[in-house]
């Protein structure tokens, strides 16, 4: 669907922003200030932009018309069994192409003050190598019209970079940008090399929505998510340059390091196209960064311990470095081979909380009291010590970092009157 078509749907919390914004820092400021309500920038320097527009698990969940509490399962389900995408002749992007690039006329902001210039956020790189297809995020920080300067992470589209410069070859890629949400899960998502994320889309959307989802080819012969708003289509060349400072998911900046460059060849773009921003550490982040890694973490303590309820990376942790689990505890010591599961699972979580079920871990108010009533750091605290942590953290020293679970449930068999809470 289109960017306006999501907007109408949610019009009832949109702040629409008719005044003139400055993409130098002002659209921060308002982002910031309200990062659970889609802000629509009517212009950001002269042209459309969106920001927030996915920062809640309800409007995700809405858009695949499921409720909020079974997305977790749906997620689970996509990631286990992938389903094909449909390839369609057409796509409204398609409308408008140009190999005349001009990547500073786009309404790419500068987020904030220290960052190292306008980055763009939200888009979902698409490459193929031997045969392999990868989506995934990556920020780019404009360095002149046709050029970026891209955080490659050391994950697939790396590797399929480093093979393709080895091999003496550049990288054909795109940048989709303006995609549905299912789209942006799949990009948020890493599962094994080889797997072609766009197929845990569908999967998704078939199971939601009874519908797969669209693809399209573009000239350089990759196909894109056929719902974007604008799609840049290049070359990631055998050039390093400096990216960052950047304000990244822990909402300090990460540092510059010399990174890929992206050479942009031909850009496309609907009518009236609405450039989409995710704003770093705000809660649209969390939800294509630490969403997408519940399910994993889910399956793994599901293999630790029989009954897990929910799984949940909190804002507060920047959904990456915390998790909360809830289980049914059958065995004294479940709740350990939870902690020990969940670590495994995502290497990057430092704490995590392990639960009752009648504890809802949506409630941060409600998990503190579950710590409060139920753990006694001589019994219940498990730490580890310099484990390989996530690049994120500043705390962590050269990328070793402590790790510490709770273990919050009850004892096993114990008086129930001594432990739930009273109801009415
Ligand atoms: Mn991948």
């Amino acid at each position: 669907m289109a960017v306006r078509e999501w907007l109408e749907r949610f019009s009832d919390d949109v702040l629409r922003i008719d005044a003139d914004t400055s993409r130098e820092v002002e659209a921060t400021r308002i982002l910031v200030r309200e990062p659970r309500r889609p802000v629509h920038f009517r212009s950001l320097d002269g042209s459309e932009a969106v920001g927030n527009l996915w920062s809640t698990r309800g409007r995700v969940a809405a858009a695949l018309r499921t409720p909020s509490e079974t997305l977790l399962g749906r997620l689970m389900e996509a990631q286990t069994h992938p389903k094909d995408t449909r390839l369609v002749d057409s796509a409204p992007f398609l409308k408008h192409s140009s190999t005349d690039v001009n990547l500073l006329g786009l309404p790419v902001p500068k987020l904030f003050p220290r960052d190292a210039g306008r980055y763009i956020t939200a888009g979902v790189w698409v490459a193929e190598w031997k045969g392999v297809r990868n989506l995934s995020f990556h920020r780019i920080l404009l360095l002149d019209k046709d050029r970026g300067a891209c955080r490659i992470v050391p994950r697939h589209l790396r590797h399929m970079y480093n093979e393709a410069i080895q091999a003496g070859e550049e990288l054909k890629v795109a940048v989709c940008i303006g995609l549905d949400p299912w789209n942006l899960l799949a990009g948020g998502t890493s599962v094994e090399y080889g797997v072609d994320e766009s197929r845990i889309a569908s999967a998704l959307t078939q199971s939601c929505l009874g519908k797969p989802v669209d693809m399209v080819r573009i000239k350089d012969g990759l196909t894109v998510p056929a719902d974007a708003e604008y799609v840049l289509e290049g070359r990631l060349v055998n050039e390093t340059h400096d990216e960052g400072p950047f304000v990244d998911a822990v909402r300090t900046y990460d540092r510059v390091r010399k990174e890929p460059v992206l050479v942009v060849e031909r850009i496309y773009h609907r009518d009236d196209p609405i450039f989409h921003i995710i704003v770093g550490g705000l809660d649209e982040h969390f939800m294509f960064m630490g969403m997408p890694r519940e399910p994993v973490i889910y399956q793994a303590v599901s293999r630790a311990v029989p009954h897990v309820k929910a799984v949940r990376l909190t804002e507060g942790g920047c959904a990456w470095l915390h998790g909360v689990v809830s289980i049914r505890k059958q065995h004294q010591g479940d709740a350990k081979n939870a902690i020990m599961a969940a670590f495994g699972a995502h290497t990057s979580m430092k704490r995590v909380v392990i639960v009752d079920e009648d504890i809802d871990i949506f409630d941060d108010r409600d998990v503190e009291w579950a710590i409060a009533t139920r753990f006694q750091a001589d019994r219940g605290l498990v730490v580890l010590h310099d484990v390989r942590g996530s690049s994120i953290d500043p705390s962590a020293r050269d990328g070793f970092t402590s790790k510490m679970g709770i273990d919050a449930t009850r004892p096993l068999g114990a008086d129930p009157a001594m432990f739930d809470k009273a109801t009415l």
